[in-house]
């Protein structure tokens, strides 16, 4: 039996296994359709050939941060930007209810308008009108005592990737204010208040090294949140990394499936690798 095929029915019999052997993994395409095909099983074990739906309200463009590889960061003043107000949110959420959507996404960038109070008026108004659904927030780092208050409000999810794990690499892609330590601890306090966790990170980023995607895994395995989410870097014109390459296809699909044998109970987005359309009629 070939090495490769050894590590991959390892790593679905036991869930992990040794870096230098995810290395192989992650460096070598000689085995991916078996690799594929080992993922899909698993994911049909788990969750047979259903595909869960979300319902992906993105209800602000605006952020305070300046994230070097994203395109809605404070200092692209090409973005032509907008927010939504309450009634706006509803009317979105109204619209996913009588399209069979029963769990609605909240994501904005970390848009200082909504404040504590404002954002837990919408939560407790979608939680009122949509009581038969899950309302999953992704707007940030906050306080514990923000995630608290949303949590008692209404929301039950909350989608944060940490985008990658490592300090250095993380200090590549983000300015000097924004901090990896603080975004580990906002995750794991989500999961202590109670929050169906998502995380994820990007495929491709620039200054990526293999070992940075094994980092990521590791930082999973830590966290062992209930959603993952990953997806290739995708360069924007208008930020500090026009000039790199996106992250590829090939490379996302096999830390998808490399991810579906390290958590097969996972809810592992399809969505960032194949694209998908939201409530507002927006490519993904
Ligand atoms: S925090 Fe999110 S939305 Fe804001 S700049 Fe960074 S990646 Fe973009």
């Amino acid at each position: 039996m070939d090495y490769i095929k050894k590590i991959i029915d390892n790593l679905k019999l036991y869930k992990t296994a040794k870096d230098d052997d995810i290395k192989i993994l992650i460096e070598n395409n000689n085995r991916n359709n078996y690799l594929y095909k080992t993922a899909d099983e698993v994911r049909r074990n788990n969750y047979g050939i259903y595909v869960y739906t979300r319902g992906l309200i993105e209800f602000s463009n605006y952020c305070k941060n300046d994230c070097f590889y994203c395109g809605i960061r404070k200092s692209n003043s090409f973005v032509s930007r907008y927010s939504l107000s309450k009634n706006e949110i509803l009317d979105c959420c109204h619209e996913g209810y009588s399209l069979d959507f029963r769990t609605f996404v909240l994501q904005s960038g970390e848009d200082l308008h909504y404040s504590n109070d404002l954002l837990c008026d919408i939560i407790s108004s979608v939680r009122h009108n949509f009581k038969d659904c899950a309302i999953t927030l992704s707007v940030g780092e906050k306080s514990y005592k923000s995630y608290k208050a949303y949590f008692s409000t209404g929301a039950n999810g909350y989608l944060l990737r940490h985008e990658t794990a490592e300090n250095e690499h993380y200090s590549k892609l983000h300015p000097k204010e924004m901090n990896l330590d603080n975004r580990k601890e906002c995750l794991f306090n989500l999961k202590k208040i109670g929050y169906q966790v998502g995380s994820g990170f990007m495929v491709g980023s620039p200054y990526q090294t293999t070992e940075n995607l094994i980092a990521d895994l590791r930082f999973l395995q830590e966290l062992m949140p209930d959603m993952i989410g990953i997806g290739p870097y995708i360069t924007h014109n208008e930020t500090p990394f026009a000039k790199f390459k996106n992250g590829t296809l090939e490379l996302t699909l096999k830390m998808i499936s490399i991810l579906r044998l390290m958590f097969p109970y996972a809810l592992i987005s399809a969505t960032t690798a194949l694209g998908t359309i939201n409530l507002q009629g927006r490519e993904l």
